[in-house]
């Protein structure tokens, strides 16, 4: 047993995978994980801090030496740090330690109870994330443990924060600590999980994700009766405006990384799928082949979300009394940029769909994240998918949304969504509908899968050559 290693002070047991026994680190995360699912850190507020501390206590006992640093009193994000030789700058494992609500009365099982129950353990955060939470964290007790040579530090960071836009968590750490922080590569959310299609398991890792431009639209016109209609009202210049950005898309824009991911995804797929989803990638064909050939509207608005810059009208503000037309009525708008693609070029495609009357007013703006595919860690984490799941392809995935991505790009690191999770087909479980969805679960099966994998990138990637 490594543990009986490490007690008695014996040399160095071997860091590969063979020689862990998987069965007992399994049982370890799998408490982690039930842990930190008790914990409601549902942010807002957050209240991050007992989650924060939880994974301190687990770390101290692997005689690591994790600090807990607080953005604002209960909003703790904490580090630990495995030395490696420092031939070659750290790897960083993250992941964040908060949770959007869960509505209780319509969950099967109460959110924060971590059941377990129909081989899931059950709970807010199972997915989204405190599985890499527990996993990162198991990851770096191995290593504690093992003591293997490593080329490179590996650093630790489950942070707070990150469900409504990581000021007091990543962004805070990088702000104001970034030394702790600062790495060359980062593994974190979304990526990692088999995704089943047409038969085939497919392991998307996110090597992209979006930018956000958040904005407010205001339009005028004169105030008047509501006895008295007016075609030119405020109200009904907004209306307008939003029905078109509903009912047209902004134009395509090809991006490497989302031709080389249509391209890697039609390769393992058979007829029709492998001729159409490669000309998705050619802006003449993509409108036409995104309505006439794709049948289901969510596919159609996932590949369609992947293809342009998108646009959904959000928040509604016009008038308060029934019978005032009102002079301004503005309307806010959850703009995602494509890699390539500035707050510029976007706020002038929407220029161009609602036209020149529209006062813009940008309230949050972050430009799109891209790591480049062919690295030393994608190649590990290809690999890694590969040896313990022989029938998964790997592939490289930009995602609509964001990540904690956007704060440690700043610091130049190249960040992936790797952490690992097994689903079975016949599972009946949709990752995408756990994301936020109501009865969040992880197959405890695959919790364990996520573990041996991710370790098998990490030592892969950092060990001494
Ligand atoms: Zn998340």
């Amino acid at each position: 047993m490594l543990r009986d290693v490490a007690e008695h002070g014996a040399d160095r047991a071997s860091p590969s995978s063979a020689a862990i026994d998987w069965a007992v680190e399994g049982d370890a995360c799998v408490r982690l994980l039930r842990d930190l699912l008790r914990i409601p850190t549902v942010n807002p507020p957050g209240n991050e801090r007992p989650a924060a501390e939880l994974v301190a206590e687990f770390l101290r006992a692997h005689r690591l030496e994790p600090r807990v640093v607080e953005s604002d009193p209960t909003r703790a994000s904490v580090i630990a740090r495995y030395a490696g030789n420092g031939r070659l700058p750290p790897l960083l494992l993250t992941g964040h330690l908060d949770v959007v609500e869960a509505d209780p009365t319509t969950w099967t099982r109460p959110p924060f109870s971590a059941d377990i129950a129909d081989g899931c353990i059950w709970g807010r955060g199972a997915v989204d994330m405190k599985n890499m939470v527990s996993m990162s964290a198991c990851v770096m007790g191995l290593l504690a443990r093992i003591k293997p040579k490593l080329d490179r530090d590996v650093i630790f960071a489950a942070v707070a924060d990150e469900e409504t836009g990581s000021s007091k968590g990543a962004h805070y750490l990088v702000d104001e600590h970034p030394d702790l922080v600062r790495a060359e590569y980062a593994l974190g959310e979304i990526g990692g999980f088999s995704l089943y299609l047409m038969g085939r398991v497919f392991y998307p890792i996110q090597v992209a994700e979006k930018g956000q431009v958040w904005l407010t639209a205001t339009f005028s016109g004169e105030a008047g009766h509501g006895s008295m209609p007016r075609a030119d009202s405020a109200v009904i210049k907004a209306a307008e405006a939003i029905v078109r950005l509903g009912h047209n898309r902004l134009p395509f824009h090809p991006t490497d990384v989302v031709r080389r991911f249509l391209h890697e995804l039609a390769k393992g797929l058979p007829q029709p799928a492998r001729f159409v989803l490669p000309r998705l990638g050619t802006p003449a064909l993509a409108g036409l082949l995104l309505d006439r050939v794709l049948p289901d509207p969510a596919t159609r608005r996932t590949f369609a979300s992947y293809l342009s810059n998108t646009a959904s009208p959000t928040v509604v503000r016009a008038g308060s009394k029934t019978n005032v037309i009102p002079s301004t009525a503005s309307f806010e708008i959850d703009g995602r940029t494509l890699p390539g693609q500035s707050e510029q070029d976007f706020l002038r495609e929407i220029r161009r769909q609602i036209g020149d009357e529209a006062v813009f007013q940008v309230l949050a703006s972050q430009p799109p994240v891209v790591a480049p595919v062919d690295t030393p860690m994608f190649r590990c984490l290809a690999d890694a998918i590969r040896r313990n799941d022989p029938r998964g392809v790997p592939i490289p995935a930009m995602i609509p949304g964001f990540t904690d991505a956007k704060a440690y790009h700043k610091l130049g690191t190249k960040y992936y969504g790797f952490s690992p999770v097994r689903f079975e087909a016949d599972d009946g479980i949709s990752f995408a509908a756990l994301y936020h969805g109501k009865d969040e679960r992880i197959p405890e099966a695959g919790l364990r899968w996520g573990l041996r994998t991710l370790y098998d990138a990490v030592i892969a990637f950092a060990q001494s050559k």
